[in-house]
Order: C-alpha cells, then sequence, then structure tokens
C-alpha cells in the first residue's frame, strides 16, 4: 500500500433497495469489500435517535425499537415526485412518515437529536454511499472519490439524475452511472474471457430485496447493449419473508390465542428471524430449519421449524409470477427463449433454490451463470467499469465497450398536440440527434413555445412533460424561419436539448429541462396499461349491450308470437299464462336502467327458451308451414312464422 498507484483507486457501488455493496479492482481481480461487520453487504437503512445516527447493520438492528425514525427504501422515492402514485402506495406500508415538499418532491420526516428533521431521498441515499465509502477507505487506507453507481436499467433520466445529485452529496465523484444488468454481465463477461469471440445474447434475472428486474443484454466483442427491460417494482425477498412472518403469526394464533400483528416491535423480530431462517434454507443442504425469538410477546418464547417445502409452498405464486415476467420481457423482444445463450442470476433471492430450478426448467435445463456471488456481481462489474474508466491496466480484460439504451421515447410536441420522437426509445447512448425541420405557423410569429416529451403514445397529453422552452424568430412570413432542435443523452443517460433558428442563428432556446417532471418507467406503463384496462372495459360494455339485446328482440318474437289471434287460439291457456309470467319477469331485468351483467341477461333468455322450445315444438307438429290451411294466414306471414318460430325455438323448419 501507500505506493502512487492508490490515488487512482476507483471503486463501485451497487446502491440497493435493501442492501448496497461496494467491489474495487485490485491485484487483477475484483474484490468485493467487507464491512466493520465482516459482512460482504450493507443493510441501505439510516436511523436517526436522539444522540446518534447510524447506517448499515446498526440501523438495521435497532429498526424494532425505532420504526419512526429507521428510514430504508430511499431508492423507491429517489427522483420521484411526491404525488406518484407508487410514493402514494408505498408510504402506506412505510414506519417512517414522508410529507410533499416544494415541487413535489417527497420529503423524509424523523426526529434526530430531539428535533424534527426533514431529509430528501438524495439526503439519505448519499448517507448510504457515504457509508459505501468509508467501508472502501478503511479497507484500502486511502481517501477514494472516483466511483461508479449503478441503477436499475429502468430508471429515468431524473431518477439517474439523482442518483448522481446523491453521489455529489456523498462527496464521490461518478465517472459513470452504469445500469445493473450491465454491470453484471460485465462481471460474468470478465469471468470467461472466451465469452467476448461472438455476439451473445445475456438475459439478465434479478430477484433482490424489494424489487424483481429482468434485462436482456447482447454483448458483441465487449460492447454491451440493453435490449428489453421487464420487471415488477413490487416483489423480492422481503415479500418471500412476509409470508413466512404471516405464516408465523397465525401459529401463534393458534398455539396461544394472542394476535401478535398488534405490535410492530414483535413483527419486526420476527420478521428479522424469518429471514434469518430462509437464507439457511437456501444457503445450506438443510430441508428444515428453527425459528426462536426469544419473549416474542408478551413474554412468550417463540420456538418453530419451518421446512423448506413449506417456504416453497408459501411463494409459490409469487415465484410463478417471476417466469410470467420472464416470459414477458422475451415477448417484448421477440426473443425465442432458445436465442438466450447465458442466463445470469443477480440478487440475494436467487439463491433460493426453488427459484433457480424454475428458472432452469424455464430455459429448457440451461446451465445458470452462477459463479459470481448473486448479490456481488453488480458491484463487482461497477467495480471492473470503474477501473477502466480511471485508466488502470487491465491485463485480463478486453476492451469493453458500454453501450446502454434509453428507456423510453423523446421528443417535442407538434401542431395538433402530437408527439414527434427525436430520439426512439431503446436508442444506444450516448446520442445526439438534431431534427431541422421546424418552423412557423403563422406569418410574423416572434416566438414559439417547445415543449420536451417522454413516452410512448402518439398523443402529448398522454406522455410525460419533461420541460419548456422558448425560442425567438426575426419577423417573417409563416413557414421561413427554420429551427433546428437538438436533442443529446448523455453517457449516464441525462437528457440535453438545445433549438436554433438556423437562418438568424437565435439560439436562445436552450431548453431548461424541468428535473423533477420525468415519469418513471412504471408510470408510462401503468398508462399504458390504463389503455388496455379501457379497451377491455369497452369490450365487457359490448358484450353486456349485445346480450341485452338478444333478450330484448327474443322477447318480442314471444309477444308476436302470442298475440297473434290464430296461435293464440291454438296456444293452451295455462302455456299462455306460464309465458306471460315469465316475460313478464324478464322484462323487469330490461326496465333497469343501469346495465346488468351478461350472465343475467342469458339466464332470463334461458329461462325464456325453456319455456318456449318445449311448447313451440309440440304445436309445430301439427303446423304446416308450407301449406295456408285456412287461408286466413297469408304466405307472408307464413314466412313470418317460419322465422319467428325458428328465432324462438332455434328450429330449422
Ligand atoms: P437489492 O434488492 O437491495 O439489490 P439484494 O440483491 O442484495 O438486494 O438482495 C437482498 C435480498 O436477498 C434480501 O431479501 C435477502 O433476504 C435475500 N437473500 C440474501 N441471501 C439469501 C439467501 N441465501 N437465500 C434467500 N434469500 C437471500
Ligand atoms: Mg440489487
Amino acid at each position: 500500500m501507500g505506493d502512487s498507484s492508490h490515488q487512482k483507486l476507483a471503486i463501485g457501488i451497487d446502491l440497493g433497495t435493501t442492501y448496497s455493496c461496494v467491489a474495487v479492482w485490485q491485484h487483477d481481480r475484483a474484490e468485493i469489500i467487507v464491512n466493520e461487520q465482516g459482512n460482504r453487504t450493507t443493510p441501505s437503512y439510516v436511523a436517526f435517535t436522539d444522540t446518534q445516527r447510524m447506517v448499515g447493520d446498526a440501523a438495521k438492528n435497532q429498526a424494532a425499537l425505532n420504526p419512526t425514525n429507521t428510514v430504508f427504501d430511499a431508492k423507491r422515492l429517489i427522483g420521484r415526485r411526491f404525488s406518484d402514485p407508487l410514493v402514494q402506495s408505498d408510504m402506506n406500508l412505510w414506519p417512517f412518515k414522508i410529507i410533499g415538499g416544494a415541487n413535489d418532491k417527497p420529503k423524509i420526516v424523523v426526529n434526530f437529536k430531539s428535533k424534527e428533521r426533514h431529509f430528501q431521498p438524495e439526503e439519505i441515499s448519499s448517507m448510504i454511499l457515504t457509508k459505501m465509502r468509508e467501508i472502501a477507505e478503511t479497507y484500502l487506507g486511502t481517501l477514494i472519490k472516483d466511483a461508479v453507481v449503478t441503477v436499475p436499467a429502468y430508471f429515468n433520466n431524473s431518477q439517474r439524475q439523482a442518483t448522481k445529485d446523491a453521489s455529489k452529496i456523498a462527496g464521490l465523484n461518478v465517472l459513470r452511472i452504469i445500469n445493473e444488468p450491465t454491470a453484471a454481465a460485465i462481471a460474468y463477461g470478465l469471468d470467461k474471457k472466451e465469452r467476448f469471440d461472438r455476439r451473445r445474447n445475456i438475459f439478465v434475472f434479478d430477484l433482490g430485496g424489494g424489487t424483481f428486474d429482468v434485462s436482456l443484454v447482447t454483448i458483441n466483442k465487449g460492447d454491451f447493449e440493453v435490449q428489453a427491460v421487464d420487471g415488477d417494482t413490487h416483489l423480492g425477498g422481503e415479500d418471500f419473508d412476509n409470508r413466512m412472518v404471516n405464516f408465523f403469526v397465525k401459529e401463534f394464533k393458534r398455539k396461544h390465542k394472542k394476535d401478535i400483528t398488534e405490535s410492530p416491535r414483535t413483527l419486526r423480530r420476527l420478521r428479522t428471524a424469518c429471514e434469518r431462517a430462509k437464507r439457511t434454507l437456501s444457503s445450506t443442504s438443510l430441508l428444515e430449519t428453527n425459528v426462536e425469538v426469544d419473549a416474542l410477546f408478551e413474554g412468550i418464547d417463540f420456538c418453530s421449524t419451518i421446512t423448506r417445502a413449506r417456504f416453497e409452498e408459501l411463494n409459490k405464486d409469487l415465484f410463478t409470477k417471476c417466469l410470467e415476467i420472464v416470459e414477458k420481457c422475451l415477448i417484448d423482444a421477440k426473443m425465442d427463449k432458445s436465442k438466450i445463450d447465458e442466463v445470469v442470476l443477480v440478487g440475494g433471492s436467487t439463491r433460493i433454490p426453488k427459484v433457480q430450478q424454475l428458472l432452469q426448467d424455464f430455459f429448457g435445463g440451461k446451465h445458470l451463470c452462477r459463479s459470481i456471488n448473486p448479490d456481488e456481481a453488480v458491484a463487482y462489474g461497477a467495480a471492473v467499469q470503474a477501473a477502466i474508466l480511471s485508466g488502470q491496466v487491465f491485463e485480463n480484460s478486453p476492451g469493453i465497450v458500454l453501450r446502454d439504451v434509453n428507456p423510453l421515447s423523446l421528443g417535442i410536441g407538434v401542431k395538433g398536440g402530437l408527439m414527434h420522437i427525436i430520439i426512439p426509445r431503446n436508442t444506444s447512448i450516448p446520442t445526439t440527434i438534431s431534427v431541422d425541420k421546424f418552423t412557423t405557423v403563422v406569418d410574423n410569429q416572434k416566438k414559439a413555445e417547445f415543449c420536451v416529451y417522454e413516452g410512448e403514445r402518439t398523443r402529448v397529453g398522454d406522455n410525460n412533460l419533461l420541460g419548456k422552452f422558448t425560442l425567438t424568430f426575426p419577423q417573417e412570413p409563416r413557414g421561413v424561419p427554420n429551427v433546428k432542435v437538438c436533442f443529446s443523452v448523455d453517457d449516464n443517460g441525462i437528457l440535453n436539448v438545445s433549438a436554433e433558428e438556423t437562418r438568424s442563428g437565435n439560439k436562445n432556446g436552450t431548453a431548461i429541462i424541468n428535473k423533477e417532471g420525468r415519469l418513471p418507467m412504471k408510470e408510462i406503463e401503468r398508462m399504458v396499461q390504463e389503455a388496455e384496462q379501457f379497451k377491455a372495459d369497452d369490450e365487457r360494455y359490448k358484450k353486456k349491450v349485445e346480450a341485452k339485446n338478444a333478450l330484448e328482440i327474443y322477447i318480442y318474437d314471444i309477444e308476436s308470437f302470442i298475440n297473434d289471434e290464430e296461435i293464440g287460439l291454438k296456444l293452451l291457456p295455462s302455456d299462455q299464462k306460464k309465458i306471460k309470467d315469465t316475460v313478464e319477469k324478464a322484462s323487469q331485468l330490461l326496465d333497469v336502467q343501469q346495465l346488468a351483467e351478461v350472465y343475467e341477461y342469458d339466464h332470463e333468455k334461458k329461462e325464456l327458451e325453456g319455456i318456449m322450445i318445449p311448447i313451440i315444438m309440440k304445436m309445430s307438429q301439427d303446423w304446416d308451414f308450407s301449406a295456408d290451411r285456412s287461408g286466413a294466414v297469408s304466405s307472408n306471414k307464413g314466412k313470418k312464422w317460419k322465422s319467428i318460430v325458428k328465432n324462438l325455438a332455434n328450429l330449422s323448419i
């Protein structure tokens, strides 16, 4: 230690929702750095008390005693608006308080040193990043400034920007923000050099503590490209813990007739024990483990066991859901699963044997990449990237070029409220695209306002407004000014927009992009889903109307049938009455203003048919539709009866 090369050391940080991890490239390999507790990952927790602030294991360990001032999941808040529906629904699950601050930014409220304090999500994340930096500094015995920090592939501009800000607050110089699946793929790619030789499709399956992300990454001669992403923002290890907690809550109730859910502290202690049991069940060959908590509730000691089979059974539907998302991602990417060269496991929850088995079966028995610890792969890849960017020499590594894509289309609003896309979704970044075909729509127009949007919908109103800027023109007839708009997305996925009137050279239209205003990918997905939901609702409505109409027509036919003089004479009075009563009952459903359900209309119609069909069958035996016996019924009428009888009784006569 102490030689000058240490000054160049740069670290890789995986800033996770539930756990974070730091790594460094040294002696020709990436090393995961252990924290002061000897753990290779550190809980992304920050706690405040009357006397101190704690980060990591210390914060998580006291969470049960101090729930309202123990903050976690800051990654779910970072770069989002307070009014974001995801934030609103997450808020209900957190024991700490969130309020809306300036610019609709969420703020975390805690009691610290006997005072109420408000923190931005970036500040909480910066405390975790600082902790990770300190872990590295203690281990390396030197100060560290440079770092590569990872974010989920679906993170949008403002979430990336906020993560960068958090790093700045932590005193780090961010060499680059890279995508987690890309980092994992790098870690994997470096693992065996020959894997770089040809184009390979890598499927990254990341099941962490609170989120599930899948990505399809292609590697081509050291060039990494994220092709498609999918996932679930609320699916992960914590859900598996909860299932086990609920299982034991019931057991406790059965054994002791007491409801422990009244006590958050008790639940927290049970949850900690469950997480430990879960890890034991997957990390050893044990098929059963004990769960013990002293004085869990009202002085009662809790002691029980859980088998691996039971654990799998409790989470069966969640595991199935993971595979459905895998399938959806492949469909979105239009790639058959046989085209996947490697499946890479990322995230602590992929240590669960059942998850591995299901995934392996899904990919037809394919070998899964497990050579790197799943909860360390992201930090490992980040450290590799940090070493490359900080100019450390690589004996072992091929020249890695990182290519990420922008997750959503970027464009401007044009006449008619339509979205004009400048940078399409999934374009490799960094990229710069200029379009110079914009002009004025009225004579002597002095200025125009440009609105920048993100999203996949045709109408700008359905997309997310990122910012606005105004450009001024020399006064000229409409269509004469020529505006060039330039969009550029940098290595970190952050957008910059500028515009220029090329004839006059007016460049006063540099965009001020609203950093707060970006919509998360999941939000856009929600909008798309909403549109699909609307479509499904329309379809259901149509079906109801059709069912109602069918019943109405049937009743109409019956009425014309029984009201006919000739037929009236032939009908037995008892049948006549039966028909009338049933028609009356069915008509009540038609009188209700609101539409009833399809099955209700169908039910009434079936009931009517049940009465009509036997009557008509019986009568039709002595009918002769071809000849008009009495002469009283015109041939036209004969035709009419034919069709009515056919409709009423489904008879072909
Ligand atoms: P993040 O979502 O923060 O990136 P990680 O990838 O580090 O999180 O995964 C954390 C989750 O992995 C936690 O829910 C933890 O309980 C779970 N986990 C860690 N080790 C194991 C294991 N051996 N078996 C099952 N789950 C595990
Ligand atoms: Mg992770």
